[in-house]
């Protein structure tokens, strides 16, 4: 008999939400056969839809060919000539969107700024030259390395008007993962600012572009925001503050004109799984990509105020803050600090403030706010809310029905969008004029992309059998190699299984064809040869009213093979043995006696990237009680480790 590498799903789901008869009424794709015909057309004929598609972007040049070459090399709109820039920017100036707001900025402070088409035009050319004089030529890589201010988005678009490479690392990080980063794109300049605001707290982010200095050998000069007003050292020569330097730019910068696929930007992968990898984008695909994505997943409409709560250091900030969004000339929030500064209401106060209509967040978010209590969104007016999405990890089916009925109060169609730093862009998600939801489930592939579930050996499998979600032909948002090292880029997406690309992900296809994410397949456990997902008992736990959070690990078990460790991270602290043996039975109801947990620790909170992901990998050290020799690097408190072995002694 050979192995069953298969995963198993436990976890059955049988709520459904449809649409509401108002929101299709007015939904760009609202019915299933449009979306049928849409997504049978990309994928019987790619080059044909894509090239359709390309019409909604200006071209200096237009592409000889759509696609060109097999995955995992293949080139998109190749002989076009194009600048990411002039598309979120320029062609806008010549249409009534000229004086819409492109950024609604609010400071966690309280300060505001709102900065229309025609501004974000103006400083964007205006640093755009300013790149230019400091030496910045196209091809040459950029660090980006601030808070969430509109000069961050005004450094992106000027490192794209002219061609330069940006690499933008979460403000959060040390001055090594800096110096990392700064040295594996060999970065010539680095943007930032004295500082930043987080829950009241000054970040002191040019404290930490000194030090990541000292061994950053190829970075030439530093340009400094004022942000905080805070104390810091300017280094003669080396350091601008950005306000002299705009002082006398001009605010005439032509964008130019570029290949279709020359290089956009690097960026980390968020790190839950081992080292960061260096994504590289290219211009053309992933920019029709994002826009496309925006379209179809958000049902855009020209006055929707659109709020991602991302931060732009993760992939969801590059394509849902910035390039997507703005391609589209939508209005888009965007804010500097914590949810919870100066109090837990934050983020309503922002939506009932601006009367957000689209509103795209994280399950860790969603599990917070649930934590917080019901009573700060009953606060605020949320009615202006017309769509609801999460991004970045599997969200539990109780947490989806919390945002479900106490954010979207019922009449929001929720978008689980399923996607990574690789892909670009949104690749499975509900379209919600069309898809009906279930919680749990990021439903169907959009347009253009061809997932299929299938066993380590790359055979299809059936309905309900959880196998590794690979992606069949290649799509114009893909990345294009791991920076500086195409090799790896290879074998990382591309040598599990033979002509498809693989980053990871375990899922299951239900009976309707929609589409369950079970995590990492890193993750998965072997318990007396059944393999289990741990993302499912992580929800059966979480659906347990006193759970906020739970991560799920395996650890070596004499009889099992390996036994199911609970991290569990309560609403209110109550630790009991009771209570762990509730626990236990209430998992084992849930979801069937081979579930049945062995272990249950208490932890005030898991150890997350500062994406807000779990890291299991780290958990599964504490579990095995090993010592661990893992990068820690995109770690968001390190003080957690420490405790979580403390709580094992
Ligand atoms: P690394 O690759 O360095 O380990 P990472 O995979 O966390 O880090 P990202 O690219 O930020 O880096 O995250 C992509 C991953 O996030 C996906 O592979 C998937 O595991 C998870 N994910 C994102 N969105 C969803 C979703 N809607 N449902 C389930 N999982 C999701
Ligand atoms: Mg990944």
């Amino acid at each position: 008999m050979s192995e069953n590498t298969n995963i198993e799903s436990i976890l059955t789901e049988n709520r459904s939400f449809a649409p509401p008869a108002t929101f299709v009424a007015d939904a760009g794709i609202n019915s299933e056969q449009q979306y049928q015909e849409l997504w049978q057309h990309a994928k019987d004929d790619p080059a044909g839809f894509w090239g359709e598609m390309a019409e909604n972007l200006s071209w200096f040049k237009r592409w000889d060919t759509v696609m060109d070459g097999e995955m995992p090399n293949t080139k998109w709109f190749t002989g076009g000539k194009i600048n990411v820039s002039y598309n979120c920017l320029d062609r806008h100036l010549e249409t009534e969107r000229r004086n819409k707001a492109a950024i609604i900025w609010e400071g966690e402070p309280g300060d505001t700024r709102v900065i229309r088409y025609q501004d974000l035009h103006r400083e964007v050319c205006k640093f755009a030259n300013v790149l230019k004089n400091m030496g910045v030529e196209t091809g040459d890589r950029v660090t980006i390395y601030m808070p969430m201010i509109p000069e961050l988005v005004f450094a992106m678009l000027a490192c794209a008007r002219i061609g330069a490479v940006h690499s933008i690392i979460f403000g959060g990080f040390s001055a090594d993962a800096v110096a990392d980063r700064n040295n594996d794109a060999e970065a010539k300049v680095v943007i930032t600012a004295d500082g930043g605001w987080r829950r009241g707290k000054e970040i002191p982010l040019k404290a930490a572009v000194d030090a990541s200095l000292e061994k950053s050998p190829t970075v030439e000069k530093v340009i400094v925001v004022k942000r905080t007003g805070g104390d810091i050292d300017m280094v003669p020569d080396r350091d601008f503050w950005w306000h002299d330097l705009m002082q006398d730019a001009s605010a005439e910068c032509d964008a130019v004109e570029l290949d279709s696929e020359h290089p956009l930007f690097i960026l980390y992968t968020s790190g839950s799984t081992g080292k960061p990898k260096g994504v590289l984008h290219t211009s053309a695909g992933y920019l029709l990509g994002t826009m496309m994505t925006t379209q179809w997943v958000f049902d855009l409409k020209e006055n929707d105020t659109y709020w991602c709560t991302a931060d732009i250091g993760w992939v969801t900030g590059h394509s849902y803050i910035c390039y997507g969004p703005l391609a589209n000339g939508a209005s888009v929030v965007m804010y500097e600090g914590a949810p919870n500064w100066p109090d837990e209401g934050r983020f309503w106060e922002l939506i009932e403030k601006y009367q957000v209509s689209v509103f795209y967040t994280a399950p860790t978010a969603i599990r917070a706010f649930i934590k917080w209590g019901n009573q700060w969104p009953e606060k605020y007016d949320l009615s202006s809310l017309r769509v609801l999405g999460t991004v970045g990890e599997p969200i539990n089916p109780e947490a989806w029905m919390w945002y479900h009925q106490i954010i979207g109060q019922e009449r929001c169609p929720i978008v689980d969008t399923w996607w990574q730093t690789e892909t670009g862009g949104i690749m499975i998600s509900p379209l919600p004029g069309v898809t009906p939801t279930k919680p749990g489930s990021c439903a169907k592939p959009l347009p253009g992309v061809v997932p299929e579930i299938v066993s380590e050996s790359g055979e299809a499998l059936g309905p309900n059998e959880g196998g590794l979600l690979v992606m069949a032909q290649p799509w114009p948002h893909m990345l294009r190699t791991l920076y500086g090292d195409h090799d790896r880029f290879i074998e990382t997406y591309f040598s599990t299984i033979e002509g498809r690309y693989f980053a990871g992900d375990g899922a299951r296809l239900d009976q309707d064809g929609y589409i369950w994410v079970m995590g990492r397949v890193d993750d998965v456990i072997n318990v007396s040869g059944h393999r289990l997902s741990t993302m499912e008992v992580e929800s059966a736990l979480v659906a347990h009213p006193k759970v906020a959070e739970a991560a799920v690990v395996g650890f070596p078990h004499e009889i099992k093979g390996e036994g199911i460790c609970c991290f569990v991270s309560l609403k209110e602290d109550e630790h009991s043995e009771e209570l762990q043996a509730e626990l236990i039975k209430h998992v084992r109801e849930q979801i069937g006696a081979l579930a049945t947990p062995d272990q249950i620790r208490f932890s005030a909170a898991l150890p997350k990237t500062r994406s807000g992901k779990i890291m299991r990998r780290l958990l599964r050290d504490i579990a095995a009680g090993r010592e661990s020799t893992q990068d820690t690097s995109t770690l968001e408190d390190y003080t957690i480790l420490a405790k979580l072995r403390e709580e094992d002694d």
